[in-house]
């Protein structure tokens, strides 16, 4: 959560020119404007039934 809000959500907005307080501060200021970029928030703890989740690891640079 803290690489999301410190550093992915605003190097994203950066990317995506949007209008946020964290493309001129470069972290978090937890804004609540039309541009805000980081909505929604996933955690999965356990995969149930067991063998439903499949996690796949790439080893290669694919991004932020
Ligand atoms: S809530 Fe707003 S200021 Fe915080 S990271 Fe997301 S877009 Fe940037």
């Amino acid at each position: 959560m803290y690489r999301v809000k410190n550093y992915v959500a605003p190097t994203n907005s950066i990317r995506l020119d949007k209008k946020t307080p964290c493309v001129k501060t470069s972290y978090c200021e937890e804004c609540k404007g039309p541009d805000r970029i980081c909505n929604t928030w996933t955690i999965t703890e356990k995969s149930f039934p067991k063998g439903r989740i499949k996690v796949i690891l790439i080893n290669e640079d694919l991004g932020l």
